[in-house]
């Protein structure tokens, strides 16, 4: 009656209810517990996991198996390529090591739900911990038992909810002295992930998450309201990589609130209340995956959605892929995520918009690339936060809402000096033209043939690639297909 601790997206060991009832399941059974991690690179491709993230996770996974051999748990790192490879390494695992119980945590995305309900019909004994979420998802409904469709009466729901509760994450699960540290597997990812991104810029570990937490909330909390939509500013918590792979739970955030901020759940004046209310926003749209499984399947939240004719041109997509879209805030934010896996939060919803509604492209199309670049990548905040950008998702930014760029970049870096950071061409342009780049353009006599190639070419950088009231006119007739009636 041995137990195994299934490591996924819950890389730690604080805070780890599925490792610790495995180690009390093998304690009650005076039986042994060891952990495993399977590397499934031909799923991760399937579903457009960064390979930053991948080498992220890569890194943690070593540290895991070090904090793990301090608890006298064993770690095994399996390369396999796909879900469906997992039911017969388990079943044949189970055998040999004469496991009683499998311990892992519920995930909220319809493929791994799909894949945990397998294993158990085919009678592996795996059991399923709601660890994710604060609070389960299913556990938060409106009157009619069902999920909320809109966020401010699920989060004020949410807490009414976390109030009545003691919210207090578990210490480490303590099991068995320490053991020998086991040599590890690499991950075999090489076929599906011919090119390897270092994650290294970002720190990595337990620790280093806890202490950023700790001093995001014991300092930054209280300005975070005012300087979190500035992207020079380190107003946010940059936790984001740590919350995706899990070697942070969000409850170990509310928790650390909590605890500086007693009353953040009920008084609407906390100084907390503006973070508490992101860790809401992820809870949502979590719950959301759970209760719209067609969410997972890249099937707007918004049925009419079907009815959008997108342009899809692929040499703008490129464009905007590529940070060359010539409006600088655009640009400087792709080139964010290009060169380092991350981009701020103003931004993301900055150049969502531009993508679905300047250019008109599909959502879909922004979601599988920002996928593929980032280090936090994470399926139900990215489809919440592009179906929300586009019009289409639950409780979203209205279809007639267009963003203007020129506006978001004179409002949110109004030195430009996040956009000089990482447009270097425009740094010796004055802050209007930088901020509204149609009136360089004029200037430099382009405008007139904005769309031909000696337009591009004669610049250093590209002429805007579409002009803003034209665009936005085009946006709203176009996506008036989201209109009901
Ligand atoms: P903070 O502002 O410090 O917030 C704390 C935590 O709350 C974040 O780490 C995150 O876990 C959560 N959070 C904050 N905002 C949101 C939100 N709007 N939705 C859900 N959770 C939130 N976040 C991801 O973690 N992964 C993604 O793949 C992702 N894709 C996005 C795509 C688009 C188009 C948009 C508009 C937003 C996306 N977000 C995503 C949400 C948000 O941009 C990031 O969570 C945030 O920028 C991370 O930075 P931070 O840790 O400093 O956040």
């Amino acid at each position: 009656n041995n137990s195994v601790v299934w490591f996924r997206q819950d890389l730690r060991i604080h805070d780890h209810p599925a490792l610790t009832q495995a180690c009390d399941y093998a304690l009650e059974h005076n039986a042994n517990v060891t952990a495993i991690y399977f590397v499934t690179p031909k799923q991760w491709t399937q579903h457009d996991v960064a390979a930053i993230q991948i080498d992220f996770i890569e890194r943690h996974v070593g540290l895991l198996n070090q904090s793990l051999a301090a608890i006298g748990i064993e770690l095994t790192v399996v390369n396999l390529s796909c879900f469906g490879d997992i039911l017969p390494w388990l079943q044949a695992y189970c055998a040999e090591h004469h496991i009683g119980q499998i311990f892992a945590a519920n995930e909220p995305e319809f493929n791994e739900r799909q894949r945990d309900q397998k294993l158990i019909s085919a009678g592996l004994p795996l059991r399923l911990i709601e660890q994710d979420c604060v609070l389960a998802a299913g556990s938060v409904n409106n009157l009619s038992g069902q999920m909320y469709k809109v966020f401010t009466p699920f989060s004020k729901a949410w807490k009414k909810i976390a109030a009545s509760q003691s919210i207090m994450p578990l210490g480490i699960a303590t099991f068995r002295q320490p053991i020998p540290l086991p040599v590890l597997c690499q991950f075999k990812c090489d076929e599906f992930y011919p090119h390897r991104v270092s994650s290294e810029q970002w720190a990595a570990g337990e620790d280093c998450a806890r202490k950023l937490l700790k001093q995001f909330i014991e300092s930054d909390i209280t300005d975070y309201q005012q300087y979190r939509d500035f992207p020079a500013i380190a107003g946010t918590s940059k936790l984001s990589p740590y919350l995706a792979i899990g070697v942070l739970s969000a409850r170990q955030c509310v928790a650390a609130i909590l605890f500086h901020y007693p009353d953040a759940l009920v008084n609407e004046a906390s100084p907390a209340k503006t973070w508490l209310n992101e860790l809401i926003w992820r809870e949502f749209y979590r719950h959301l995956l759970v209760a719209f499984p067609k969410l997972s399947r890249s099937q707007s939240f918004n049925e009419l959605g079907q009815y959008i004719q997108w342009r899809n041109d692929n040499d703008e997509f490129q464009a905007w892929c590529q940070g060359l879209t010539g409006y600088p805030i655009v640009d400087a934010a792709m080139r964010q995520l290009n060169q380092t896996g991350w981009m701020h939060n103003r931004l993301r919803m900055v150049v969502a918009s531009f993508l679905t509604k300047h250019l008109l492209i599909d959502w879909r199309w922004g979601e599988q690339y920002f996928r593929q670049q980032l280090i936090d990548g994470d399926l139900a905040a990215n489809n919440g936060g592009w179906q929300w950008s586009a019009g289409t998702g639950c409780d979203a930014q209205p279809y007639f809402r267009v963003f203007n760029p020129m506006t978001q970049s004179s409002k949110f870096d109004p030195d430009a000096s996040f956009i000089k950071q990482f447009v270097p061409e425009v740094a010796g342009w004055s802050l209007k033209h930088i901020h509204e780049p149609h009136l360089k353009a004029q200037q430099g006599n382009l405008m007139a043939d904005l769309f031909s190639e000696r337009a591009k070419l004669q610049a250093d950088y590209p002429a805007p690639i579409v002009e803003h009231s034209f665009a936005r006119k085009r946006a709203i007739e176009v996506l008036g297909a989201l209109k009901r009636g």
